[in-house]
């Protein structure tokens, strides 16, 4: 027996056929008699024929299938919040007072992430703990407590490492899809529910005197419908899916998109079926002056320009044109469906009140603030800095931001842009590196301002922010033995936001990596100059926090932020040299540093290893290297995971993993994927598992 017999006969008995349906379902009958059916358009009438009756009957089970395609959608969620709930209990443990013995919500952050609050002072009970104001970094209260627990991770299995890339990956170009296996493997069960709901004992012969039951287009109308509740539920920002598997919206875009096309197929279907029986019927014309037919055309209208406008190259190419068809589409679909035939109202209010609800998700995160813009030449980047707004986000999340400055209609495009600061420090940071239209006149606007008055850099501008949205949902970078966050050119800012925030926590000792390492690949030299002062100010502020935490015997967090310039001739050092002290021992920072935490071995070769002490001190490992190459990704996990390894067994403790991530152009994200998936086995269940998350900067 066939996998869709099995399910069907769990779903519908196992014995039924199209005329048992219409001998023995007389409820079914009468009900789809009751509410009009046949084909969806023909006129109520007492079924006579064993056809007739087994017409209608299989119209009652046509209107089993929307409602099946929603009890399938949840079973996918269900299943997806299984794989991921370990990781959630982990999150909720450690977020609760109990785990640390004290009374505040603090490090699994459950309570923070939802929305952005202003405040002069940080907001926790965080201090600073260095007295010197210019700190970048904020931190927490000491606090000593053990870092949050970790399950065994999925990934210290041997085979996991198949999980990481499905066979999309390699396609050619146009078809390339950097899809792991899980998300394949959910792709598929979407697949499946939607095919089964399309074609389960669905009949599309045309009935005769003597055969067929005539042609069922209803059928896709209502899996359509059903579709696209799921469809919008995917898409919006306000994602209670997201909440339900532990991601952030946008790592469910792969399905929106998805379940978006499937929304399209079924309703192709509708249309060109009913259209090919008006037409052999020679009733185009009179269907078309009939109200609900002229309301299924506005959503048929709609659907296909939000679909065009999401190709990829479109999207690419017209971004605004892909933003506005989405948000006018898809109202406009939403209503033609409402007054389209009176069984899409329920389908048309739930999208409806989904998208609603979405809307004033985002209003009750939206907060008006004053932002100085400042532009970073040579990077083509704007910084913005605002201050008045100090927590409320999760390091790896974005907001979208507005800036009313510039008018109708730019002025009300709102873009995304990760944050570049951990909170409770100085204030909210983006970096908008200048991409296209918008973000180019946003550091035009910003160079302009450059000499003011008060003879301060930058200008002052009101700027509608909303979120934070997104994120790493329940992976608690934190509960990792060591933490590799790879950047690729503007990619850069959500790893500072991620790295800062572990280095201002660490205090709590509810940190487990020793180090956190940036990899920073940059094509050319002016684009890293600018960002320089921001890092060595990062880097110091980290080794001020080594130092301090050295002293008071708190676990201590570096941060070691490795730039690889791309495009570089080996023979010419990087002129970057001056901001880092050097490009070969790695960790090394300042002369005073070695007579205070003793020797620092020297390192050789592109990649980072462990700076070792010979009197066995503990030392400060902050510091910037710069080299003029590609990195070998491999070597550089493979260098990380040996050390994490060894200090693990200084330390007489157990690894708890490596998690890598990866945030910039496909590519980039790819080649971090593919060492990740490379990296010996054995070697991964040694540093107790090796976990990959990506961000990309699009849809
Ligand atoms: C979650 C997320 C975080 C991001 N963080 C940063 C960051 O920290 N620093 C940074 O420099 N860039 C970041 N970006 C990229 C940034 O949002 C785009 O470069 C910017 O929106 C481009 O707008 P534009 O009008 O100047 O360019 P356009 O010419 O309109 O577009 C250039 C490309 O940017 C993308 N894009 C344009 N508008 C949007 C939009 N409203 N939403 C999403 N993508 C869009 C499209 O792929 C488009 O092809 C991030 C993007 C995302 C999705």
């Amino acid at each position: 027996m066939s996998v869709t017999a099995t399910i069907a006969n769990v779903l519908y008995g196992p014995t039924m056929t199209l005329l048992d349906l219409a001998k023995a379902d007389a409820a079914a009958t009468s009900t789809a008699a009751a509410t009009g059916g046949g084909g969806g358009h023909a006129k109520s009438s007492k079924p006579d024929t064993p056809s007739q009756r087994a017409r209608l009957a299989r119209n009652a089970l046509d209107r089993e299938m929307p409602r099946d395609v929603l009890l399938g959608a949840m079973a996918i969620v269900l299943l997806a919040s299984l794989f991921t709930l370990s990781r959630f209990l982990v999150r909720l443990y450690s977020s609760s007072s109990k785990s640390r013995g004290t009374t505040s919500v603090s490090d699994g952050n459950l309570a923070r992430g939802w929305f952005l609050q202003r405040g002069k002072e940080p907001v926790s009970e965080s201090t600073i703990i260095d007295n010197e104001k210019s700190s970048n970094i904020v931190a927490s209260t000491p606090r000593t407590g053990p870092p949050p627990r970790t399950l065994p991770l999925l990934s210290s299995l041997p085979w996991s490492s198949a999980l990481l890339l499905a066979p999309l990956s390699y396609l050619p170009k146009p078809f390339r899809s950097y899809m792991s296996v899980n998300q394949l493997f959910f792709v598929l069960c979407l697949l499946f529910l939607t095919v089964f709901t399309l074609t389960y004992r669905s009949d599309l012969t045309r009935s005769t005197a003597t055969k067929g039951n005539g042609e069922d287009f209803m059928r896709s109308g209502e899996v359509a419908m059903a579709l696209m509740v799921v469809a919008i539920a995917l898409g919006v920002r306000g994602n209670v899916i997201g909440l339900c598997v532990g991601k952030g919206y946008e790592k469910l875009r792969i399905f929106h998109k998805f379940i978006g096309r499937m929304v399209f197929v079924a309703t192709v279907i509708h249309t060109v079926g009913y259209f090919s029986k008006w037409i052999r019927n020679g009733d185009v014309s009179a269907h078309g002056t009939l109200g609900y037919v002229i309301w299924g055309y506005v959503a048929l209208i709609a659907l296909c320009i939000m679909v065009v406008s999401s190709i990829p190259v479109v999207r690419d190419m017209y971004y605004g044109f892909f933003k506005v068809s989405h948000v006018i589409g898809v109202i406009l679909m939403i209503v033609g469906l409402g007054l389209h035939r009176p069984q899409a109202e329920p389908y048309a209010i739930a999208c409806g009140a989904i998208y609603g609800a979405s809307i004033l998700f985002s209003l009750t995160k939206t907060r008006f603030a004053t932002a100085r813009l400042e532009a970073m030449p040579g990077a083509d980047t704007t910084l913005i800095t605002i201050p008045e707004l100090r927590s409320g986000w999760r390091a790896g999340q974005h907001v979208r931001i507005r800036i009313p400055a510039f008018g109708i209609p730019r002025g009300l495009e709102s873009h995304p842009f990760s944050i570049a600061s951990a909170p409770n420090g100085d204030g909210l940071v983006l970096m908008c590196k200048a991409a296209g239209d918008w973000t180019t006149e946003l550091y035009e606007y910003a160079c302009q301002g450059s000499i003011t008055e008060t003879g301060e850099k930058g200008r002052n501008v009101t700027v509608v922010l909303e979120g934070p949205h997104g994120g790493l949902g329940n992976i608690m970078l934190e509960s990792f033995s060591s933490v590799i966050l790879v950047a690729g050119g503007s990619g850069i800012t959500s790893s500072l936001g991620q790295a800062t925030d572990l280095i201002a926590r660490a205090p709590t000792g509810a940190i487990r990596p020793r180090v956190v390492d940036i990899v920073w690949l940059v094509r050319t030299e002016e684009i890293a100059q600018p960002f320089m002062q921001i890092l060595l100010d990062h880097v110091e502020d980290a080794k001020r926090f080594e130092r301090n935490a050295i002293q008071r015997g708190l676990a201590p967090v570096a941060l070691r932020i490795h730039i690889y310039v791309t495009r570089c001739s080996l023979d010419l050092p990087p002129s970057l040299l001056p901001y880092a002290p050097s490009s070969e021992s790695f960790g090394s920072t300042t002369d005073d540093d070695k007579s205070e935490e003793g020797e620092i071995a020297n390192v050789t070769g592109a990649t980072p290893t462990l700076a070792r002490t010979n009197t066995g001190k503990t030392q400060v490992l902050s510091g910037i290297t710069v080299r003029p190459a590609r990195p070998s990704f491999i070597s550089i996990l493979s260098n990380i995971a040996d050390e994490t390894v060894a200090r693990s067994a200084r330390e007489d403790v157990k690894p708890k993993g490596v998690i890598v991530t990866a945030c910039g152009p496909g590519p980039m994200v790819h080649g971090v994927s593919e060492a990740v998936r490379l990296f010996e086995d054995y070697k991964k269940k040694e540093v107790g598992g090796v976990e990959f998350e990506s961000q990309m900067f699009g849809w």
